[in-house]
């Protein structure tokens, strides 16, 4: 079976499998779910368009810089408190209210599907000044809820 479509790299223009690295732009919200008697962060994802794609996370890194540019952060890699500054102008971002989100996941591309995922990064988070949170879809399905990852702190 032929595929219709395949997905380069955006750096190395190599067609990519697995793994298959996405850098994505995301409407997201945190809260807390209740998971076997204990509260749990949880990040909802209300919005998700994929923005390039790549073969490698060496291709990956490659092409960060350039994304800090097009995307003007001045910081990267943010915290995952709920009140994070803003990656752009430092504003502070209230992560319990709808809000933009960039980041990497990396798994592999198996029928038009991210499957396996490995690797999911924040690269920046926006406040609704710099970028305005997209309107809630109206399928409800396409709603999805991740598992928060604690970042452990020095
Ligand atoms: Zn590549
Ligand atoms: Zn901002």
């Amino acid at each position: 079976m032929k595929n219709q479509f395949t997905l380069r790299c955006r750096v190395c223009h190599q067609p990519i499998g697995n793994p298959y690295i996405s850098f994505d732009r995301r409407t997201q919200q945190y809260s807390t779910t209740m998971w076997q008697g204990e509260p749990r962060p949880t990040i909802t994802v209300q919005q998700a368009q994929e923005m390039f794609q790549y073969d490698s996370q060496e291709c990956r890194a490659a092409d960060e810089l350039q994304i800090v540019a097009e995307l003007k952060l001045t910081t990267t890699h943010p915290e995952s408190d709920r009140m994070t500054p803003c990656s752009r102008c430092a504003a502070p971002v209230d992560r319990n209210l709808p809000h933009v989100s960039y980041g990497y996941i990396e798994g592999e591309m198996t029928d038009c599907n991210i499957t396996n995922v490995i690797d999911d990064t924040e690269l920046a988070v926006l406040c609704k000044k710099c970028e305005e949170p997209d309107d809630p879809p109206i399928d409800a399905a396409a709603v999805v809820g991740i598992e928060h990852k604690e970042r452990s702190r020095a």
